[in-house]
């Protein structure tokens, strides 16, 4: 069983076409990264897989399961967004615990998920504030939080560093790679930074003009790239 299996997808937003004949696997447990640079069609992809986004051609199976059919609330997924998407007026607890009421999980449990991943993004000040009264950063915490406490079995995160400035961005970056060490699930990380690609990832995939240009390690990436394009991109020394 894969963590994420896509095969041969396609997608159009009227006559472009963004995504072109994609296929790859993510074993499980996984920590990949997709890199491009803007407009090739990262967060399409991710929100494909999230259900955000229909998928025009191919399949996507998240584990044993087949999802690119399935409503997005059905997907045993969490995404992490740039811009937080936290609700602003609800507080950070409401925020954390709103998926897991729908879901049906009982109030104890809530309570005991919220706690555990408030203590381990120390945000646990700031559970009983809205988003407006909180930095930049520490929003991007409790959305890091919110999709903790889902216990989903795939990661999805669409540049959650881009917001940040750069000290913030680099403790945020450690703080993802010890919680993908800590929990063992699958994530799927978009970035358009060699550089958080190259710390984060066991595999890169690389994209360019809507297709993958290569998929590999970050070291079988950076010393053997399969395009110029790939060399010019994560900049390998000549
Ligand atoms: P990336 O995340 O790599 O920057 P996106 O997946 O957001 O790229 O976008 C890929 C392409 O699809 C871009 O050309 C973008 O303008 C286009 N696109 C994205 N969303 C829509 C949409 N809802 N309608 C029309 N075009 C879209
Ligand atoms: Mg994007």
């Amino acid at each position: 069983m894969s963590g994420v299996e896509m095969a041969r997808v396609s997608k159009r937003f009227g006559d472009v076409l963004v995504i072109d004949d994609v296929s790859l696997e993510v074993q499980l447990g996984e920590f990949i990264v997709f890199l491009g640079p803007s407009g090739c069609g990262k967060s399409t992809l991710l929100r494909m897989i999230a259900g955000l986004e229909t998928v025009d051609d191919g399949t996507i199976y998240i584990g044993e399961q087949r999802v690119d059919t399935m409503p997005p609330g059905e997907r045993d997924v969490a995404m992490v967004f740039q811009h937080y998407a936290l609700y602003p007026h609800m507080t950070i607890r409401e925020n954390l615990a709103f998926g897991l009421t729908n879901r049906r999980v009982p109030a104890d449990e809530i309570a005991k998920r919220i706690e555990a991943a408030a203590s381990s993004l120390e945000i646990e000040e700031f559970l009983e504030r809205r988003p407006g009264q909180l930095s930049g950063g520490q929003r991007q915490r409790a959305a890091i939080a919110r999709a903790i406490v889902k216990q989903p079995s795939l990661f999805l995160f669409d540049e959650p560093l881009s917001n940040l400035d750069a000290a913030l961005r680099a403790r945020t970056r450690i703080e993802l790679a010890q919680l993908h060490q800590q929990l063992g699930t699958t994530m799927v990380f978009v970035t358009h930074d060699q550089v958080e690609a190259m710390t984060l990832a066991d595999r890169i995939v690389v994209l360019n003009n809507h297709r993958i240009e290569q998929i590999g390690t970050p070291m079988e990436i950076y010393r053997r790239p399969a395009t110029k394009f790939v060399a010019g991109f994560v900049g390998t020394p000549k």
